[in-house]
């Protein structure tokens, strides 16, 4: 079986080994593969990955001997999966890889904007400390969470991780989803309308995935319904924010600060509002990458294909 990866780069920069791979077929890893190249290094592989790189209805046409299409990431948005449905082809996802690793980093975001612990690292370095007049100085208010709301959008596998990590740091949780499971509520932890979330929330983090419900979920309107000073964070899905509104909020003070993994169009562009906004915090979509996930989606990518090979497929999204 002639096995093609598309865009192998991001999994597997050079910290991992395709070996899973390499032992169901005979392998080719492409780092990137551009639009106008896909049907061709596809050519007539029988198993392709992609993780970002569109396979659409036109290459599925064009690649007749292409029968399984395995996604090294969760989200599928970038395969026609229609058209592979049509053509017989299988499509398999990684459903869950990264939970403790995106909740552990969104918490690093919120920690970030609480004790700004790089920067003043930076400012050390620098001789600010050296030189300063008093035994110590800080260059933005801090933050202390214990007692604090943190409102959860999203309570899925990884907004629940998040809680359980605010809750360390003696937070309260505040939970909104469309589908609440009133079993997980506790003491410190309760379900509440979104309404009540955008008013009683210190700290906003987002979880949901990215719907036409929850698209620009955080606009001028929701934020002018928060506490004065709330903070955001969002490791989800860029287009759940309206940027613009954001930026004008933090301008303002409306937000004391908001911290992201994720923002509309990735790479960032040169023109993305938030660049240019106060206290904001942009990381490159790196929330999914500790070695350690990236080691179990390829696991589950590797036995997504050698379970379509037995003929059990799994994780299959376009039954
Ligand atoms: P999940 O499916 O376990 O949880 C999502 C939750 O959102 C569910 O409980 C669902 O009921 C809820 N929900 C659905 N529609 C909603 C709505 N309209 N309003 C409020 N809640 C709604 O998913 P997960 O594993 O927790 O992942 C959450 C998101 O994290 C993913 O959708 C993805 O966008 C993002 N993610 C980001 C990274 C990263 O590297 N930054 C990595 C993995 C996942």
């Amino acid at each position: 079986m002639k096995i093609v990866v598309l865009d192998g780069y991001t999994e597997n920069p050079g910290d991992l080994s395709w070996e899973g791979l390499e032992a169901l077929g005979s392998l080719t890893v492409y780092d990137r593969t551009p639009a106008d190249k896909v049907a061709e290094r596809i050519g007539d592989a029988q198993a392709v990955y992609t993780n970002k790189t569109p396979i659409t209805a036109e290459t599925i046409r064009q690649c007749p001997g292409m029968k399984f299409i395995g996604v090294l990431a969760t989200g599928y948005n970038v395969i026609d999966t229609a058209a592979a449905k049509e053509q017989g082809v299988v499509v398999s996802n990684i459903p869950t890889y990264g939970t403790d690793a995106v909740a552990q980093y969104a918490m690093a975001l919120l920690l970030e904007l609480c004790h700004h612990v790089g920067e003043h690292s930076d400012c050390v370095k620098a001789g600010e400390w050296t030189h300063n007049q008093d035994w110590c100085f800080w260059k933005h208010p801090l933050v202390e969470l214990a007692g604090k709301n943190f409102g959860v959008i999203g309570f899925g596998r990884i907004g629940q991780r998040t809680a359980q990590i605010a809750q360390a740091f003696g937070m309260k949780i505040l939970a909104f989803d469309e589908y609440p499971n009133k079993a997980l509520e506790t003491e410190n932890c309760r379900y509440v309308s979104l309404d009540q979330l955008l008013a009683q929330s210190d700290v906003i983090s987002l979880h949901c995935p990215l719907f036409p419900s929850t698209q620009g979920i955080i606009n001028k309107d929701t934020i002018a319904k928060m506490k004065d000073g709330v903070k955001i964070l969002n490791t989800s899905r860029g287009p759940l924010i309206v940027e613009e509104d954001l930026k004008e909020a933090l301008n303002s003070g409306k937000v004391s600060g908001a911290a992201v993994d994720v923002v509309s169009s990735e790479p960032i562009r040169e023109d993305n509002p938030l660049l240019g906004a106060k206290n904001m915090i942009i990381t490159p979509h790196i929330a999914w990458a500790p070695r350690e996930s990236r080691q179990r989606l390829m696991d589950i990518a590797v036995d997504n294909l050698r379970r379509f090979v037995d003929g059990k497929p799994q994780n299959v999204v376009n039954r």
